[in-house]
């Protein structure tokens, strides 16, 4: 199966966390999506990544699955985009090993990301740790990628990644290595639902997209809202409340509008506001939830994108890997 060439290549990774949530969907997912049909797209389950940080790999297999499950059914096409495992193609740490001698250490190190890492992780700092950016950039190069979408707060790593190709061809005197370029993208920050905190599984304050939808209702029920609003008579503000801003995005223009007047003048209550929200999400996500439904019965059928993803994406890999050694001038 061949990839038609389009706009250009992009290459995206995620880690295997599993189960996605709205803030993935929101943030990525929905993106990964509307790319496919302007570029050549790559998405990449980064599981090598992933290692820098878990305590145990016990959930690693099921993660990775849970995730290109819920990236398929949310409309990733596999005829049009490579999906696949990162450690399925062991180019990447042939060419991680590669750029990390044109690396300096200091450069590492400094990185605000590492020393975030390091206060979250203080004990267990490892070696792929530090040489977590050049891994990234290995995965970005080595399928040539033209462009990586990425939100406001993430075009340092992009930054890093074009100053590795350039050192790369600078001390092997050759052009074979890309300089990625940023596809910038307004990345909504989506709040969890105690209303303070971005969406994320670690601080279980996540809506899971395959929840079913009672499950997904208690959750919108236990959501946070404008926290002056504490009787049902007193009026709210929906600029500071969560659930508007989830409204926003889910609920009909005249919804929102009848919304923001009845708050103010406490028209409405929470309650009934929350219900509204979690009904139009349920609708929203409910094909999703078909899709998904359907996929799940045929787990073979999952494994098999992901491996036909992995054949594709070795032979860009190899192709890459066979300029490289040359450029460098390694035995052959
Ligand atoms: S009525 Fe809706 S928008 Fe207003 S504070 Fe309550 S949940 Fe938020």
């Amino acid at each position: 199966m061949t990839v038609e060439k389009k706009k250009g290549r992009v290459f995206s990774g995620a880690r295997p966390t599993g189960r996605q949530h709205l803030g993935n969907y929101l943030g990525a997912m929905q993106n990964y999506v509307a790319l496919q049909n302007e570029y050549e797209c790559i998405y990449c389950v980064v599981d090598l990544h992933a290692l820098t940080t878990l305590d145990t790999t016990r959930d690693l297999c099921s993660n990775t699955y849970e995730m290109a499950l819920d990236w398929l059914a949310v409309g990733i096409d596999p005829q049009k985009s490579i999906v696949f495992v990162q450690s399925h193609v062991p180019q990447v740490t042939e060419l991680h090993t590669i750029l990390s001698m044109v690396t300096p250490l200091g450069k590492l190190t400094d990185l605000p990301t590492f020393k975030d890492k390091v206060r979250e992780n203080p004990n267990n700092v490892n070696y792929g740790l530090v040489g977590y950016p050049v891994l990234m950039s290995a995965d970005i190069v080595l399928y040539k990628a033209d462009a990586v979408p990425v939100g406001v707060d993430q075009q340092p790593h992009i930054e890093f990644a074009r100053e590795t190709v350039r050192s790369f061809n600078y001390r092997f005197n050759t052009q074979v290595l890309i300089e990625p370029s940023m596809k910038v993208t307004q990345i909504p920050k989506v709040l969890g639902i105690d209303g303070q905190q971005k969406m994320g599984k670690s601080l279980n304050n996540h809506i899971e997209l395959a929840a079913t939808p009672e499950e997904t209702s208690q959750r919108v029920m236990s959501m946070v809202t404008d926290p002056q609003r504490m009787r049902r008579t007193d009026p709210g503000n929906p600029d500071i409340c969560n659930v508007y801003s989830m409204h926003k995005i889910f609920s009909a223009p005249e919804e929102v509008a009848h919304i923001d007047t009845e708050c103010r003048r406490a028209g409405i209550g929470c309650v009934e506001c929350k219900r509204l929200y979690a009904k139009n999400l349920n609708n929203h996500l409910e094909p999703f939830r078909s899709r998904r439904a359907e996929l799940d019965k045929a787990p073979d059928h999952i494994w098999d994108v992901l491996h036909d993803g992995a054949r594709r994406a070795r032979a860009i890999a190899e192709q890459t890997m066979d300029e490289v050694r040359s450029a460098i001038g390694l035995a052959r």
